[in-house]
């Protein structure tokens, strides 16, 4: 029985979290934590009624013998909790985007200090782990690229974690290149996106959208457009079930489900 602490259970992503552990047979959820909660146990929220979990709102009074730490939380508070985890001997599966690389490169090191297994996920969909790998391969061909990820508009960073992740993969194999005309204006500022290597990023953000990526190729004559929909939360649980059940197999912190698959 692999034991879980849930942080953000309030939110959208952790409270689709806490219920994929509860359903789990081989999880137990023996706590969850949200910085700015009340709730004393998780039975006081609606949707979790039948459930005796104890609820945290301050990692200073937060005792528990949990393994592993699922995070769907905020850019602000993802780092804190995750140097929490590590601290505790706790692995942390992190779904929370918007840490900076430094931040991941300092959690990287602490992990293998404490010799405790986590994972960084910047999405948790096999529909992107795959976009992302279609992505690095077409780039060897065609270094013209523009990066266009939708999101739902209450997300809080932008470009979303995939999108700088995809970026990223891209860029290892991408001939470096500035795009488009060397004498192009904005006449709008921000009208061609963010700038990754010469490389474009757009985020869109709608009522509506859960998380979906658009990557389009380009060149003569030709293009390519890989595209993936997240439609549901849902979809992500996969993702963070195998990730659970695998991390704390490991003594270093990943970056990318791919290495867990
Ligand atoms: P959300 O609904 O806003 O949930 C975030 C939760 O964290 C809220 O309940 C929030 O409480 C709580 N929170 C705020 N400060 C906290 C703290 N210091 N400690 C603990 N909890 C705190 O957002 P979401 O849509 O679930 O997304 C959460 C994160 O997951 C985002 O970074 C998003 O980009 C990411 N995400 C990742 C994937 C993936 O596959 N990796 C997929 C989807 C989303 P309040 O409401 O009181 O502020």
């Amino acid at each position: 029985m692999i034991k879980v602490i849930v942080a953000g259970y309030q939110g959208r992503m952790g409270s689709t979290a806490a219920q994929m552990v509860i359903d789990n047979p081989d999880f137990e959820l023996v706590g969850v934590y949200d910085a700015r909660g009340t709730d004393q146990n998780l039975n006081e929220n609606n949707q979790f009624s039948d459930q005796d979990v104890p609820a945290f709102h301050d990692l200073k009074q937060l005792t528990t013998d949990a393994t592993v730490w699922i995070d769907f939380t905020v850019p602000t508070a993802v780092y804190e909790n995750a140097q929490f985890a590590l601290k505790h001997g706790i692995s942390p599966v992190i779904g929370t985007t918007g840490m900076t690389d430094e931040q991941v490169a300092a959690l990287q090191k602490l992990a293998k200090v404490q010799q405790v297994g986590g994972l960084i996920a910047p999405n948790f969909g096999i529909s992107a782990v795959l976009l992302m790998q279609f992505a690095q391969q077409a780039a060897k061909y065609f270094p013209d690229v523009e990066i266009i990820e939708m999101h739902h508009d209450d997300k809080i960073d932008s470009p979303s974690g995939t999108a700088i992740s995809t970026a990223k993969k891209i860029a290892e194999v991408r001939q470096p290149k500035e795009q488009g005309n060397p004498d192009a204006t904005e006449t709008l500022p921000g009208a061609r996106g963010a700038d990754y290597e010469g490389m474009r990023i757009h985020a869109v953000r709608l009522p509506g959208l859960v998380a979906h990526e658009e990557v389009m190729f380009g060149g003569p004559g030709e293009g390519l457009t890989i595209r993936q929909d997240s439609f549901d939360r849902i979809s992500f649980m996969t993702g963070v079930k195998v990730a659970v059940e695998k991390v704390n197999q490991y003594q270093e912190l990943f970056v990318g489900l791919e290495h867990l698959l």
